[in-house]
């Protein structure tokens, strides 16, 4: 719109525009004076005054733009500037530009405005965010309901302008065709509000001045300016301060509350019900059915129980659908991948003879590598599916609503909860590969990182294994109670470390409480494939290279140096003769059945040569090495040993633990099973047994988990960082653990 200069001798009106910060008030006053603008500051303080001119048919129009104010108290330099320009400039028509995809906070302005019973125009601007957001608003309802002029603006697009221009015009010419209503402050405020206004009005050097209505809320208010002015333009200051007071007194006996917060929420309490007569929903029909089901789902005592039954209906979905049903061609979809990996290592047994070492680094380092990537896949797929689930229809918002507060002490966010429990967090059984990558629910990346960091202290399914096979062997009678104690323990140290973590590693505050809770909807098929597929890939891509090439250097770790085959005997016979304890005399029955079963005696020879490999190789020499620091925990060598593999995956600990033990063995009948022969073992003990379960819970997270970590994480001081901590932590308690035991006797 172009600018001229003014004609002589025609009357120029004064605009005026207010509004909300970011409401679109310099759009709409760029859109209405162009370029061509006059740009000072008002007079004693540093705000920007900004004044154009608009030129229209008939007559032409100064703006000034006053600073966006929330609202017309006296709490900053922007407020009083805009009240004064107001109150003393007297403009003839005041725009009160409205963010309309904000309604509730931008009509307490509004109040404000009709309080002071200027002569107002609503600018009903960014109407098209609104639309898209499913508002309709009724424009002419708002008007009829304010007595206040609204028009439809776009002001970014300079949409509404024309409109806008001659609403101004019409108020600014004859502003007694705008009858602005009353805002009502409800039962026990208005009647004070009215007999002060009453008292103020009767005071011709204030009712001159000001609208003795406005004077009189705002002596309600307690507004500092205005009673200033009133000490010094009141004839009689002393009796209008002293009906203020009781008035203010009156409300505040009335209400329980000071009268600037009655007003305030009577302020608010009528913007919410010109949104209930002017606003409706598109999706009304929706809303009413969130509303509905929320009041069940996030209610204080039915929410946490609805949202256990959820997460406990997700891990039960997740790894029954994976791993436990066979419903693929017989098999579970895990259990396809195994089975096609175990077909790989037969069918290449042929090499074995050619060339062991060659065939040991396919089987154990590339299969078992490739093998263990692939066997999370289905687990991945599934889980990845059901989490879409609940974040496209809308549950995710209420988990994170539900457990919140509860998690927040401890420094984690409500949605942590889905790692933890995908991660094993209900003691069947889990894994915390996708118990990490369950963590991008989480925006913040802080709670993000924390999450990640303790999940893995949960007792995955890898676990597993390790704790029944020596909960079977040395609590036979109290199987369940251990497994409990070590649920609870799990969870006791993950929330402990959430907490020390956040407060000396991973600083920031966490996300404040800020919820929203979209409605619900019903998800897509097509969505949720997209989304599980990409995360899914992007598992595969990320991790696999990696975890390759760590699981065929922990193989490299265990398979060299090589013993020679001589030196294996010669190995295996010394280590007989010295092994303490576990070698008992041979009695005649034995070595009857040794020269009788001589495939039995072959085989014994074959462990007892792979257990002598064990020892002799990297792994086997850094257990050795370890048994110094690890002595204080209870752990030989061969307990080390399998340790390191269990750096791998924990569920080669149990694998390992039984290659370790069979050097030792007298006994070659295949008919002692591990358990058996830990329980038989003089080395071993109920205490010892329970130190090791306790270190196995929360030593390293499995390489996988960690090669994870780096890749969520973006940085490889995480898993670095995870490693410290955890093998720490385990060392410490499983010491702590068999010291005290052995103190008291436990030992036996
Ligand atoms: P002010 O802080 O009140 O001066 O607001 P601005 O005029 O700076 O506007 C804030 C933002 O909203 C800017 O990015 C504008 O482009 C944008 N905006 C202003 N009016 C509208 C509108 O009607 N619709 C949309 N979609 N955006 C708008």
């Amino acid at each position: 719109m172009a600018i001229i200069e003014t004609q002589p001798g025609r009357a120029v009106l004064r605009a005026a525009i207010a509004g909300n910060p970011n409401s679109g008030k310099t759009s709409l006053f760029n859109a209405l004076t162009g370029a061509n603008l006059k740009v000072g500051n008002y007079p004693g303080v540093t705000v920007e005054r900004r004044e154009g001119r608009v030129r229209c048919n008939g007559g032409d129009m100064t703006v000034v733009d006053l600073p966006g104010t929330y609202s017309l108290t006296a709490h900053s330099a922007d407020e009083v500037v805009a009240r004064t320009v107001l109150i003393h400039e007297r403009p003839d028509v005041v725009v009160d530009v409205v963010d309309a995809s904000n309604l509730e906070r931008n009509l307490y302005l509004v109040t404000q405005l009709m309080e002071m019973e200027l002569p107002l125009v609503i600018a009903l601007n960014m109407i098209d965010v609104a639309r898209r957001r499913g508002l309709i608003i009724d424009a002419e309802k708002m008007s009829a309901i304010l007595g206040v002029p609204v028009t439809e603006t776009i002001g970014n697009r300079g949409r509404g302008i024309t409109d806008l221009v001659n609403v101004c015009r019409g108020v600014a010419r004859q502003p007694e065709r705008v009858t602005v209503r009353r805002v009502t402050y409800g039962h026990g405020v208005d009647e004070e509000v009215d007999a002060l206004t009453a008292v103020v009005a009767g005071d011709p050097g204030l009712a001159a001045r000001y609208p003795p209505r406005w004077v009189a809320i705002k002596l309600i208010e307690k507004d500092e300016e205005i009673v200033a002015a009133v000490r010094r333009h009141a004839r009689n200051a002393g009796a209008i301060e002293r009906s203020a007071t009781e008035s203010i007194n009156a409300i505040e006996r009335h209400f329980d509350e000071l009268a600037e917060e009655v007003v305030a929420e009577a302020r608010y309490g009528f913007a919410s019900g010109v949104i209930r007569e002017c606003v409706t929903h598109q999706d009304l029909s929706r809303r009413r059915m969130t509303d509905r089901i929320d009041a069940v789902v996030c209610h204080r005592l039915l929410g946490p129980l609805i949202l256990a039954s959820v997460v406990y209906a997700l891990f039960l979905a997740v790894f029954k659908i994976a791993d436990e049903w066979r419903w693929v061609f017989g098999r579970s979809p895990t259990g396809v991948v195994d089975a096609i990996f175990a077909w790989l290592a037969t069918a290449s047994m042929g090499i074995e003879r050619t060339s062991p070492m060659v065939h040991s680094l396919w089987t154990d380092g590339i299969i078992g590598g490739v093998g263990g990537i692939m066997s999370f896949v289905p687990l991945i797929v599934v889980m990845f599916a059901f989490i879409c689930v609940l974040e496209d229809t809308g549950y995710m918002a209420r988990v994170a609503f539900v457990l919140d507060r509860a998690l927040k002490v401890f420094g984690l966010q409500g949605k942590s909860i889905i790692a933890m429990v995908v991660s094993g967090g209900l003691g069947g059984g889990g894994c915390a590969v996708p118990g990490v990558m369950a963590t991008r629910v989480l925006a913040d990346r802080e709670d993000r990182l924390v999450t990640m960091l303790v999940a893995p202290l949960m007792n995955c399914g890898a676990k597993l294994p390790v704790y029944l096979m020596l909960v079977a062997a040395f609590f036979p009678r109290a199987q369940a109670r251990v497994m409990f104690l070590l649920w609870i323990l799990s969870w006791a140290l993950a929330l402990c470390s959430a907490w020390i973590i956040r407060r000396f590693v991973v600083r920031g505050e966490p996300t404040p409480f800020v919820m929203e809770l979209p409605t619900y909807h019903v998800p897509t098929l097509r969505g949720v494939w997209r989304h599980t597929w990409n995360r899914t890939w992007m598992f595969v891509k990320k991790a696999g290279t990696l975890i390759l090439a760590t699981s065929v250097l922990l193989w490299a770790a265990m398979y060299f140096p090589q013993l020679d085959a001589t030196a294996h005997d010669a190995r295996i016979a010394a280590l007989q003769t010295g092994s303490d304890g576990a070698g008992s005399p041979t009695t005649e029955g034995q070595a009857a059945t040794r020269t009788v079963d001589t495939s039995d005696a072959e085989r014994d020879l074959t462990r007892k040569r792979r257990a002598a490999q064990l020892r002799h190789s990297l792994a086997g020499r850094a257990g050795s090495a370890l048994e110094g620091a690890s002595r204080w925990a209870g752990f030989d060598w061969r307990d080390n040993i399998a340790l390191i593999g269990g750096f791998a995956a924990k569920e080669v600990v149990v694998g390992t633990l039984g290659v370790a033990y069979a050097l030792g063995d007298v006994d070659p009948g295949e008919s002692e099973s591990l358990p058996d022969r830990l329980a038989a073992d003089a080395a071993w003990s109920p205490l010892k047994a329970f130190a090791m379960m306790v270190f196995v819970m929360i030593y390293a997270p499995c390489i996988t988990v960690q090669i994870m970590t780096w890749r969520e994480s973006g940085h490889w001081k995480w898993p670095l960082f995870s490693v410290g901590y955890t093998v720490g932590l385990a060392f410490v308690l499983a010491v702590a653990i068999y010291q005290i035991g052995m103190a008291a006797g436990w030992g036996a």
